[in-house]
This record gives structure tokens, C-alpha cells and sequence, in this order.
């Protein structure tokens, strides 16, 4: 892609390199390189942004990374920040603006991870989804490191909820997708195919079958709420179910049907190990955050279950301490709206808030507790 955006020729190179000199600061911030187009081709944040901004006018040859975008930027555009950690809240929502094409692709170079999605419409199904902006996805549980060990723990999941996890896209209108529909509600219109070539999931009774018109609607609405209460660390239920099943199998000296389910649970084990810890650090994650000193840069961030929920000047006065105390009382003690899960919208800044912290552990003692716990 990078190929197709037009590169800047010397002499408007030079004419961006005398804007940073001449008008950019060294202060916390985020910057923008847009292509000819005004098309934003990348964001980046700095503690100090004059600084920065000049590194790329000094990166040389065709494979480094700050030489390429610049090659390609027409213009640049920068905005300030409070703290660090502002510019950090400012870049993560920039890059889900504008999606740009050079954050995506270095992205893609990370660690190998994934996440569980539940997709949406009236049939949800299990998914593994690579990103937290994947559009089939409407709930979304991770990252996940082992991959190949993640879709395995997804399908036992899916399997012991009897809950579909095959690739089929609802029918919306007038797409071509397959319609997905049970036996005690009415079949969609349009093209139907009443057989599933290739999945035997129907035929052993693990997936109740809306792909061929079978199944429950309740019962599978109830099935997708195990799941997600799973995912969620609300119950081990699945876990357990899988764990019987193995007992009763091997009690019928059925060992070979055992060890299958020795497997499954083996693997529902593992995935629930990792959603209670997760559940674990966000409940921790949850306070007052005061960074910066009492003048123009400093910030109160009141932060719960991982995500920035409000934002607000380091009080200097009596009064404006008593405005933050009343919001933070406010924001937590009413019941989350969320409930107990983290939107996929706020899984990138739940991320960033623990990394944040989690690299800067003294960042900690800034911290003060709610006075009841969220
Ligand atoms: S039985 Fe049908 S709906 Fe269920 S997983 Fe297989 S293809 Fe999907």
C-alpha cells in the first residue's frame, strides 16, 4: 500500500522540517504524517514532540521504519498534551479514528495474539478474531498469546456450551450469507440450504443446528449467556460440565471418550485460568490517578475497572478538591453501567492503562483507592 502514496519531493521535505523547527515544542503531545490526500498515515506520541519530530528527518535508508513514513507524509500535524499519559489516552483514540495505514502494519509485526470474539445477530456464534476491530465481532475476551491452543480451548468452550462456532454469516436482507434459524421460530426469507455439508456438530448433538433450521431459540439464548458468564470468570461451569463427563466416561470404562474430555476440560482449564486473572487485574485497577503538579499540565484521572472514565485539572484549591471527591464518589459508587465487562471498544485502553502501569510501577503512589469499592 505504502507504494501507492505519493512521496513529498526535497524541497517540501524542507519546508516540513523548518515547521517542526519553527513552531513545534518539546512537550508531551501526538503527531499526525498525512499523505498528499490529507489521508493520516500515521500517529505517534511522545513525551517530548520537537524532539521526536526531528529523529525523522535524521532516519536514513529504505527499510527503516521512520525514513519510509516520512518519505511519504506531506504534511504534519501536532497537538499538545498535559502528561505522558495523556498523550498516550490521545494517541490510542487517533489511531481508532483514522486507522492509519503505518500503525496497522507495525501491529501486525507484534507478538502473535488473538482474542475470543462472540459474534453479533440473533445466532451469536464462538470465534477466534485476531483484532479487537475485527467487524464480525460484538464481544470480545483477550489477548490471548498460543493461538493454536486458544482455537482448541474455543471450540471445547463451544462445544460443551453447545454453542455454533462454525464460520457461517448470518443472513442480513438481501447479502447472500446462509439464514440461521430454529425449529420453534420462523425461517428467514430468501435462498435457504437445509443441509451443512462438512459439520457433524448437528449430527453429534453438540451444536443444536440453526444452520439446518433445528434447535431451541431459548435454550440457545441461555447457552450463549454460559459462555459469555464464562468468559466474564462469573461461572466455571463449563469447566465442570466437561469434568463430569470425563468421570461418567471413565466410570463406563469408555477411556478412549475420556481422555477427549480430559483434553477439553485440560483446555477450558487453561482459558479460565487466564479470564479470572484478567478479571482479577481489572478490578484492581480502579482509582484516582494524579499526575503532573498543580499547575496547567498536571491532571486527575479517574480510572475504573482499567478505562479513563473522567479527567480533570490537578485541584489547587479547597473547592475543586471537594468537585473531584464528588465525582469520583459519583462515578464509583453508582452501578457500572457496563456491568462486569469491559466493552471491545475499551479493550485497547484497559491495555494501555495496566501496561502504563505495570512499566511504571511507582506511578502507583499516585494513586488513591475509592472509598467503596466499585
Ligand atoms: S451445526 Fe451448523 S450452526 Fe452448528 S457449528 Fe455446525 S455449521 Fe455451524
Amino acid at each position: 500500500m505504502a507504494s501507492r502514496v505519493g512521496r513529498h519531493t526535497l524541497p517540501q521535505r524542507r519546508a516540513l522540517l523548518e515547521l517542526v523547527r519553527g513552531s513545534c515544542e518539546n512537550r508531551p503531545g501526538t503527531y499526525r504524517m498525512l499523505a498528499e490526500a490529507g489521508r493520516v498515515l500515521y500517529v505517534g506520541k511522545s513525551r517530548a514532540l520537537r524532539t521526536r519530530l526531528l529523529s525523522y528527518f535524521r532516519a536514513k535508508g529504505r527499510r527503516n521504519k521512520s525514513a519510509k513514513i516520512l518519505r511519504h507524509t506531506f504534511t504534519i500535524e501536532w497537538q499538545y498534551a498535559p502528561n505522558e499519559f495523556g498523550a498516550l489516552l490521545d494517541e490510542l483514540r487517533l489511531i481508532k479514528q483514522h486507522r492509519p495505514h503505518f500503525n496497522s502494519a507495525m501491529v501486525s509485526d507484534e507478538w502473535p495474539r488473538a482474542y475470543v470474539a462472540l459474534t453479533a445477530g440473533s445466532v451469536p456464534g464462538l470465534r477466534v478474531v485476531r483484532r479487537t476491530d475485527d467487524a464480525r465481532a460484538s464481544d470480545l475476551w483477550g489477548p490471548f498469546r498460543r493461538v493454536s491452543h486458544l482455537s482448541d480451548a474455543v471450540h471445547a468452550l463451544a462445544e460443551i456450551a453447545a454453542v455454533r462456532d462454525c464460520t457461517l454469516e448470518e443472513s442480513n436482507g438481501a447479502n447472500a450469507a446462509r439464514p440461521l434459524w430454529f425449529a420453534d421460530a420462523a425461517p428467514p426469507r430468501g435462498p435457504r440450504r437445509l443441509r451443512t455439508p462438512g459439520c457433524l456438530r448437528a449430527e453429534i448433538g453438540s451444536c443444536p443446528g440453526p444452520c439446518i433450521g433445528t434447535g431451541n431459540a431459548a435454550q440457545y439464548t441461555h447457552s450463549v449467556k454460559l459462555v459469555r458468564d464464562f468468559l466474564n470468570a462469573r461461572t466455571n461451569e463449563p469447566l465442570l460440565r466437561a469434568r463430569e463427563r470425563m468421570r461418567i466416561a471413565s466410570e463406563a470404562l469408555e477411556f478412549e471418550r475420556a481422555a477427549v474430555w480430559r483434553d477439553r476440560a485440560e483446555l477450558l482449564e487453561w482459558l479460565w485460568l487466564r479470564v479470572t486473572r484478567f478479571h482479577a487485574s481489572m478490578d484492581r485497577l480502579s482509582f484516582v490517578y494524579r499526575t503532573g503538579d498543580s499547575s496547567e499540565n498536571g491532571r486527575a484521572y479517574i480510572i475504573r475497572r482499567g478505562t479513563v472514565r473522567a479527567e480533570l485539572p490537578l485541584p489547587s484549591t479547597a473547592e475543586q478538591e471537594t468537585a473531584l471527591q464528588a465525582m469520583s464518589q459519583r462515578i464509583f459508587h453508582e452501578a457500572d453501567p457496563r456491568g462486569g465487562d469491559v466493552p471491545m471498544h475499551d479493550l485497547d485502553e484497559f491495555y494501555l492503562v495496566a501496561s502504563w502501569f505495570r512499566r511504571r510501577p511507582d506511578e502507583l503512589l499516585r494513586t488513591s483507592q475509592p472509598t467503596v469499592a466499585p
